[in-house]
């Protein structure tokens, strides 16, 4: 019997059977010369696409849209949402929905192409992105999951000899991206601002049978559906905090309803330790900056209420009081689980107030000091390896001993602070400047730095010898630093 399952795509498309008005459809325009960037032959194999491995020519053809798969019926869908705080029409611009194939669990996932070509929802923009961008995606969604947190993934990148055009001219890329599904905050907010009654109530149905099968048959879908949102998004941005990732531009039509992180655009990971820490460069009051992120998060759920409304209760004010209850339960719920989050950061298990007070004293003192996120936490796992960093224990002696104490006594003593820590300090996270050097090099044709990286944040919790130098933060370099949106 043969390896390989399926010799070709298995796709079985569902978001095409909900009314029209939430999609149309759109075939990718082709892209001249494209080749085979990056192709992540472990996810391949995850999605049942084993066939492709090593045959560059068709990888590079089908995930360009330059040849639609058999079985693929391509559409773009139509969302709205709240950029910034306001309300806009938005729907795929650049963005093209091969179609949805079951994974090797039997779990359902969409394969999009990013970048490729104008849809009915383009506005002004060229449907098109750039080689850089588009790497940079690729690897820091592919860290993310390392890391353990719920994301898109990247199963390619395929590069044109097309140029785009943005500030300056750049290489052009199409890439795969890979998603429980596309559904959004802001396909809710399309259904009530411009469907019917029906459209809602069909998305809603669409969304649970995909998502959250289990709250099908409650008395009210709908308040569950709204729950589990929070509950998941909560969830979602603590991960966040956990690793110091900014995401950077948390419009609604950026936050999923499967509840991972997309829309890799003006993201980045904090180095030197600051609340307020943005890169954003169109984010200037420091809206989506790291500590918001909860409070942002909380803030879109409510957009989703919002939208759900009808679907809640016939009678509007019975329906708000309802959705605000569900809504007032992120506050505790949000504060238990951060203490929970950060103290096993440094290995301490009881969220007491004693606890939280030695953890606010650390925060306090990193802030002040400007300690390396990452490094701090880990230099408690490990503080031999980390011989060029300043050691807590050395610079804030006090402290130290206090935290030490508080890991001896507490049941599970040192073991389970270890055991603890390990798991939610990673040692190794794509650091900005080492994303734009793998970025510099693989634009100019070498790959090789854009792998090493990759191989690196792979394993993010081990610590490995040889990549090292990625772990040192140039003096300064976060000063200047900015990311971009629709580049
Ligand atoms: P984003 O900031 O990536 O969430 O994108 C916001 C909206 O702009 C979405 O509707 C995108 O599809 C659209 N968009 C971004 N870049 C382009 C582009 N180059 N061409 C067309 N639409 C775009
Ligand atoms: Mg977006």
């Amino acid at each position: 019997m043969s390896i390989e399952k399926n010799k070709s795509w298995q796709f079985d498309n569902t978001y095409i059977k909900l009314p029209f008005s939430f999609y149309k459809k759109q075939l990718p325009t082709p892209i001249s010369a494209p080749q085979v960037a990056v192709f992540n032959e472990s996810l391949a194999k995850e999605l049942g696409l084993a066939f492709l491995i090593g045959d560059n020519k068709r990888i590079a053809e089908e995930l360009s849209g330059n040849l639609i798969p058999n079985g693929s019926d391509p559409i773009a869908q139509a969302y709205a949402g709240h950029q910034f705080g306001h309300f806009t029409m938005l729907g795929d611009g650049r963005a093209i929905l091969l179609g949805e194939v079951l994974n090797s669990n039997g779990k359902r996932v969409d394969i999009q192409l990013k970048g490729a070509g104008q849809t009915p929802y383009s506005r002004r923009g060229d449907g098109r992105a750039t080689l850089r961008s588009m790497l940079r995606e690729y690897i820091i969604s592919e860290a993310m999951h390392h890391l353990g947190i719920p994301t898109s993934r990247s199963l390619a990148v395929i590069s044109t000899a097309d140029p785009v055009y943005r500030q300056h001219v750049h290489s052009g890329a199409v890439l795969t991206r890979v998603m429980s599904s596309h559904i959004r905050v802001g396909t809710f907010e399309y259904a009530r601002q411009f469907g019917s009654g029906e459209d809602l109530k069909a998305l809603a149905a669409y969304t649970i049978e995909r998502h959250y099968p289990s709250i099908a048959n409650a008395e009210n879908p709908a308040i569950e559906l709204l729950r589990a949102i929070l509950e998941k998004q909560t969830d979602l941005v603590l991960e966040w905090l956990r690793v110091g990732f900014i995401h950077g531009v948390m419009n609604t039509d950026n936050v999923g309803l499967a509840c991972e992180t997309y829309d890799y655009g003006p993201c980045a990971f904090m180095n030197a330790y600051h609340p307020k820490t943005v890169f954003s460069s169109i984010d200037t009051n420091g809206r989506y900056a790291f500590e918001n992120q909860p409070f942002i998060a909380h803030w879109n759920v409510s957009v989703l209420a919002g939208a759900l409304l009808p679907l809640i209760d016939d009678q509007q004010e019975k329906a708000i009081a309802i959705a605000q209850e569900v809504l007032n339960e992120f506050e505790p719920r949000f504060i238990d689980k951060y203490f929970e989050m950060m103290l096993g950061k440094i290995g301490l298990s009881g969220v007491s107030v004693a606890n939280k007070e030695i953890l606010s004293s650390l925060l306090q003192w990193m802030e002040k000091n400007e300690m390396d996120y990452t490094d701090t936490f880990y230099s408690l796992v490990n503080d031999s390896i980390l011989e060029d960093s300043p050691s807590i224990k050395i610079a804030n002696p006090d402290w130290y001993q206090r935290w030490e104490s508080a890991c001896e006594n507490q049941a599970g003593g040192r073991t389970l602070a270890h055991e603890l820590m390990k798991k939610s300090n990673p040692v190794f996270i794509p650091r900005n400047h080492a994303v734009e050097y793998a970025l510099d090099m693989a634009e100019s044709g070498n790959y090789q730095p854009f792998y090493e990286l990759l191989n690196a944040t792979s394993k993010p919790y081990e610590f490995n010898l040889l990549y090292r130098p990625l772990m040192r933060v140039p003096p300064q370099h976060d000063q200047q630093y900015v990311t971009y949106c629709g580049t």
